[in-house]
């Protein structure tokens, strides 16, 4: 792992922790006492609003940014969920809370949809991302800065802390 003072740049790879909770300070994620978040900056793997605020940040700097909802998930639709047969998806798929698919809408297009819950033979779906609508807040501390491999870059995600890992 290198330490070197790097800033974070589309092609750094960069470790955080971070807590994402909502306006209201509901918590929805965070690394609290888990490994931080590898990820790589500049290939659309975090919100680009929040990909902006850490741009020139260095390892040890911290972060307490805000996101509208429109830098975050979106605003609501208010088209409302919908109810579906459990019989419209494939039996041996596990419906959970917030899981994301897409289907071929009435007009014919691929639209994004994400299952609220299941009760009895219905599966409840909106086509709002359940955080739609909410403002983000984002803490975050930066802990590592190290400039992409070449791999890396072509893949679009890291190899692990040192960048060789195998997957
Ligand atoms: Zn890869």
């Amino acid at each position: 792992m290198t330490t070197d003072a790097q800033s974070i740049r589309d092609g750094s790879v960069v470790q955080i922790h971070f807590k994402l909770t909502t306006d209201s300070g509901q918590e929805i994620e965070s690394t609290e006492g888990s490994e931080p978040m590898l990820y790589l900056h500049g290939a659309n793997n975090l919100m680009p609003a929040l990909e902006a605020h850490l741009t020139g940040l260095t390892a040890g700097k911290n972060l307490d940014v805000t996101l509208a909802p429109e830098d975050g998930f979106g605003e609501r639709s208010g088209d409302g969920p919908q109810a579906w047969p459990r019989t419209a998806f494939p039996a041996e798929i596990e419906l959970v809370p917030g899981m994301q698919f897409t289907a071929t809408a009435e007009n014919g297009a691929d639209e994004d949809y994400w299952v609220l819950g299941t009760e009895d033979e219905m599966v409840y779906v909106d086509t709002d991302h359940p955080l739609a609508g909410e403002s983000l807040r984002f803490v975050i501390e930066v802990i590592s800065v190290r400039a992409a491999t070449e791999e890396e870059v072509a893949h679009g995600h890291p190899h692990g802390l040192d960048g060789h890992a195998a997957h």
